[in-house]
């Protein structure tokens, strides 16, 4: 099968012919379709994650078909490949539905090849069939973006109003989710960056602004999407008494030492760790009866590098998602 392949870390990936994966017992076999681009593929390119075994093929965010007949899938189902590859079931945390946590878990694209690729083979538990409605290159990312997102705003759940810090793939669908819970979203970009500010606006953002700004009303939550550490307290500033920063991303800068009355009065900063199969569960029931709709710009699988540098440079504000 073709697959793009990281061969050395900080290198673009390479074009090659590789043999097609075996599935191992209660595995299955997906013909991939499209695998959304995330910040996370960057992060593990540009080594800002520790090292994966290489050479590996990257992409968490698959959407596919079921190759062959399989005990839970009908062959030809259209199914999703998320970040969770797979949990061990003991730990600790998994035995506390903490499986986003698990100490020796699988990450799609990871630890394990993912779907830059013809074909990708995937534990039967830990996939999810596509809702009807979407089509594979709309649905990919849901995968992560949606997913991971998802769990994000669980987080600030009871916010009447919460500021988005980055406003990418992952703020588009959010953004969806919290007008129809009827949260306000404050959307903070760079500096400068009126373009993105508008585009929040023509979203559906209650305000729009630079994250040096204050918002005109103190923040319940906020979701801080962008992988830089100086955020956190620009938006602990914004908080009022109690309220909540989340930290959606796996990888960010080293964060700023600050004074202690920004997170007095109970204000609280929490990371998101990966999914759990809940988080994805309950996000494509959600899903297409908002209906979420997703915005992509589509590459063939050859262009994975130009993906992957148009979503480093900031050059699309849709989706990047790699077609098969
Ligand atoms: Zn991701
Ligand atoms: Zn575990």
């Amino acid at each position: 099968m073709r697959a793009m392949v990281l061969e050395k870390m900080g290198s673009p990936l390479v074009l090659k012919e590789v043999p097609s994966p075996i599935p191992k017992q209660n595995e299955v076999e997906i013909e991939v379709l499209a695998c959304a681009v995330c910040r996370t593929d960057l992060h593990i390119v540009d080594g800002e994650l520790p090292a994966p075994q290489l050479p590996l093929i990257l992409g968490h965010q698959i959407v596919g078909r079921v190759k062959s007949p399989h005990s839970k899938f009908q062959q030809g189902d259209l199914v999703g490949v998320p970040w969770l590859g797979k949990s061990c079931g003991h730990c600790y945390y998994c035995t506390q539905k903490q499986e986003n946590l698990c100490d020796t878990p699988t990450f799609t694209g990871y630890t394990v090849n993912g779907g830059f690729a013809e074909v990708v083979v995937a534990h039967e538990d830990y996939i999810f069939p596509i809702p009807k409605g979407y089509d594979p290159i709309q649905a990919a990312p849901l995968l992560c973006a949606g997913m991971i997102g998802y769990r994000s705003l669980q987080k600030v759940r009871d916010a009447k109003t919460i500021g988005f810090y980055g406003f990418g793939s992952a703020a588009h669908l959010l953004i969806q989710v919290a007008k129809h819970r009827n949260q306000k979203i404050y959307a903070f970009t760079k500096e400068g960056d009126t373009k993105g500010q508008k585009e929040a606006m023509q979203r559906g953002a209650t305000w729009a602004g630079s994250s040096t700004e204050m918002p005109p009303e103190p923040l319940d939550g906020a979701i801080i999407f962008a992988p830089v550490g100086s955020l956190i307290p620009q938006a602990l500033r914004a908080l009022r008494k109690g309220g909540k920063v989340v930290c959606a991303g796996i990888h960010m800068s080293d964060i700023p030492s600050f004074p202690y009355d920004i997170l007095w009065g109970e204000r609280s900063i929490e990371s998101v760790a990966n999914l759990t199969r809940k988080d994805g569960e309950e996000f494509l029931t959600l899903a297409p009866k908002i209906p979420i709709v997703t915005e992509v710009t589509t590459y063939p699988l050859e262009k994975a590098n130009e993906a992957l540098d148009d979503l480093r440079e900031g050059r699309i504000s849709e989706t990047a998602v790699i077609t098969i």
